[in-house]
């Protein structure tokens, strides 16, 4: 760049605060702006999974781009080392019953990929805990995790120390910069900037929280419910409640959560949990707009619905594109947000 671009990020969540970073590393003058104290209305409270084997073998609207899911994971190891977060490499492994386990396996090998069948003493080896009665377990290496609030706080260290500034408020407009990133979650009031997050859509999340010993051992996906190793526990989520926006804990989708989530891990049906709750933001084709906005110096960095960290590096990657007119790579069409325009 030959003079530095101003640029406001509003939203610092995944997306937000990845992108205001490679921002700043590619030389631009970035101002973040978020009037939530933690950062991230869903981004704080993700499970972490950077699962492009998984997510597309159980996810219908992901299964035609795992080739992009694969791209965007395999950014993760250079933010991994810029940052400082510890990207867990163990793999997930799908338990359940025949039927479902079919469906993985078929799923998996449609991708071109190989799942390793493993047996019930392997299966308890990788998962301490595990339910005894179930028969084996698929295991993918392809899928890998983070600890999603530690990235975010790495994330937010990072931008600090590449001079990011920030606003612990909503940004209204350009804020006086030249560009303005719109990285607001589901978070609409910037629609007059930005009509098309009218196309966004709310898709709530119930997530459990265990104290007590940490579990140590690979992701785990059944059927209804998934449980990764946390500090101090374990995660298990995840309801999906379209079209609900609101943050409060229902006791129905907690009762079903953990029911599925007992089925995998006994010693969970009596274990303290605390409920947390998210909102994702979901295009119609479950793609997040990643690009240029319809209003000059407007860009989008918003509806990665379920993959948000997954995808946040290819995001701030294409982002960072935009602003520099560099190599915008080959992912950038399929993100673009003009894909909605006519619809
Ligand atoms: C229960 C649950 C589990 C999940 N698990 C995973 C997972 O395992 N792996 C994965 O990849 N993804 C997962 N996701 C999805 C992922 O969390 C989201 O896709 C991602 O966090 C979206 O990040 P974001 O930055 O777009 O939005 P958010 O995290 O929602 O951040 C948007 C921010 O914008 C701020 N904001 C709003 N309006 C303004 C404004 N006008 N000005 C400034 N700031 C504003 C908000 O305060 C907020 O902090 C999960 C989501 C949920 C809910």
């Amino acid at each position: 760049m030959s003079r530095k671009p101003r640029i406001t990020v509003a939203g610092a969540g995944a997306l937000g605060l990845t992108t205001a970073l490679a921002l700043a590393d590619a030389g631009a003058e970035v101002t973040v702006y978020d009037p939530s104290p933690e950062g991230g209305t869903a981004s704080a409270v993700a499970a972490g999974m950077l699962a492009p084997v998984f997510e597309a073998v159980l996810d219908a609207q992901t299964r035609a781009h795992v080739d992009l899911m694969l791209a965007a994971r395999d950014l993760w190891p250079a933010l991994e080392a810029r940052i400082g977060v510890t990207v867990d490499r163990a793999g997930a492994m799908a338990v359940g019953e025949a039927s479902f386990l079919h469906t993985v396996d078929a799923g998996v090998r449609k991708l071109g990929l190989h799942p390793t069948e493993l047996s019930r003493n392997a299966m308890i080896g990788l998962a301490p805990g595990l339910a005894p009665g179930w028969g084996h377990a698929l295991l993918t290496r392809e899928d890998w995790r983070i600890d999603a609030a530690a990235a975010l706080m790495a994330l937010r260290r990072a931008c600090e120390a590449a001079g990011v500034t920030f606003h612990a408020r909503a940004a209204d407009g350009f804020e006086g910069a030249e560009r303005l990133v719109i990285a607001t979650g589901m978070g609409r009031d910037l629609a007059v900037m930005a009509p098309l997050l009218d196309r966004l859509s709310p898709i709530k999340g119930h997530i459990l929280r265990t104290e007590g010993p940490a579990y140590q051992g690979v992701v785990v996906r059944g059927e209804g419910a998934y449980a990764t190793p946390a500090p101090g526990g374990l995660t298990l989520g995840a309801t999906m409640q379209a079209g609900a926006e609101d943050l409060a804990v229902e006791a129905n989708q907690v009762a079903g959560l953990l029911e599925a989530g007992a089925r995998l891990f006994p010693a969970l049906a009596t274990a303290k949990l605390t409920a947390q709750t998210g909102v994702r933001a979901a295009t119609p084709d479950g793609l997040p707009m990643v690009g240029r906005g319809r209003h000059h110096g407007v860009l989008l960095a918003v509806g990665a619905r379920r993959n948000g960290w997954l995808l946040a590096p290819l995001v701030a990657r294409i982002i960072t594109a935009c602003v520099t007119e560099g190599e915008l790579g080959p992912y950038a069409a399929r993100l673009d947000p003009a894909r909605f325009d006519n619809t």
